[in-house]
């Protein structure tokens, strides 16, 4: 009895020791211990030997060592070469997992609209660098240097060349194409534009603009009026009414500032309009002929017009969000209310 227990014990530490690492080696240690002529059995033979009175202590023993040996094969038994295949078997008629959708940014929705309404109009985009150089950004558009209508644009330079500097406006890429020489130009240019501005609710250092530019032959202030007057009504409705305030631009002349009729209040006013029933929603004008010159364009014989708006103030009006930081905060119980096919 004492020569069986101590060869079970022996067993015992031997099994625990095994770790089988493919099918060839857990088929070895099956054989070794569970087979036919396996060490199981061979120590089953050793009950004959024991006393009558000792043989139920020694089949509990015999019992449990069957067990710990079964067992220890079964935790291997991923390793069975049959096994194998069930484990990686992947079953593709079941439905899968759902994947969580985004919504488009308010603005790119606001954007998109605002340029699939002058695609139609017949305006193509142009898009530019976001790093611009002086010439294209300033200089080019009537704004040379210590000119006043500078400080209307704090900037922020690029350290390693102070002629570098983060676009203030999409003017710039209108720049660029007049730049081309090829006429007559009707473009859009949409746009993150840059500002040091301190962040607020009202202002924020960077933001989105959508400048448009028309030139030639025969372009008169008119166009401009019919041309927005037909975008604000796409974009707001038809009874939306607009008014035009004189205001000043270094590359228009004469320019103004376009309103429309408060979308909130309808013109009685409201906190949206500040109680005068309008909304200010862009600056325009006709284009400078010094700035045409610039471009050795003919002032005589072209002439176009311009404007710009702010895609976070048209988004502003249109969703009546009153706090720009919101934009950029990346906050989804935000984003998600903006949905749209569009
Ligand atoms: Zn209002």
């Amino acid at each position: 009895m004492e020569s069986l227990k101590a060869r079970i014990e022996t067993l015992t530490q031997e099994i625990k020791s095994i770790v089988p690492a493919n099918a060839e080696e857990l088929e070895a240690y099956r054989i070794r211990f569970l087979g036919t002529k396996g060490l199981v059995r061979d120590v089953f033979g050793g009950m004959k030997d024991v006393p009558a009175e000792q043989k139920k202590e020694a089949g509990q023993l015999l019992n449990a060592f069957k067990q710990l040996a079964e067992a220890h094969y079964e935790s291997f038994s991923h390793l069975q070469q049959g096994n194998a295949g069930n484990a990686s078997f992947a079953d593709f008629s079941l439905p899968g997992a759902d994947i969580a959708l985004g919504t488009r940014h308010p603005l790119r929705i606001v954007e998109n609209k605002i340029v699939e309404i002058f695609e139609r109009l017949g305006f193509a985009v142009a898009e530019g660098p976001e790093i611009e150089d002086d010439w294209h950004n300033f200089t080019s558009l009537n704004m040379p240097e210590d000119h006043t209508a500078r400080d209307m644009q704090d900037t922020f330079y690029v350290a390693q060349n102070p002629d570098w500097l983060l676009r203030t406006h999409t003017s710039s890429v209108q720049a660029r194409v007049l730049e081309e020489g090829k006429l007559p130009v009707r473009v859009i240019c949409p746009g993150r534009v840059y500002r040091n501005e301190t962040i607020s609710a009202r202002a924020h250092c960077f933001f989105h603009q959508c400048e448009g530019l028309y030139i030639d032959e025969n372009v008169s202030f008119a166009d401009l009026k019919q041309t927005l007057y037909a975008f604000v009504t796409e974009m707001f409705g038809p009874d939306i009414r607009v008014r035009f305030r004189p205001s000043y631009f270094p590359f228009t002349e004469p320019s103004a500032e376009m309103d429309i009729s408060c979308t909130v209040c309808g013109g009685s006013g409201c906190s949206l309009c500040k109680h005068t029933g309008w909304v200010e929603i862009l600056g325009c004008g006709m284009v400078h002929p010094d700035l045409l010159r610039n471009f050795n364009i003919d002032p005589e014989k072209y002439s176009g017009f311009a404007f710009g708006m702010g895609v976070e103030r048209i988004t502003q009006i249109r969703y009546q969000v009153n706090d720009l930081r919101l934009y950029s905060q990346n906050d989804v119980r935000f984003l998600r209310q903006f949905t749209t096919n569009t």
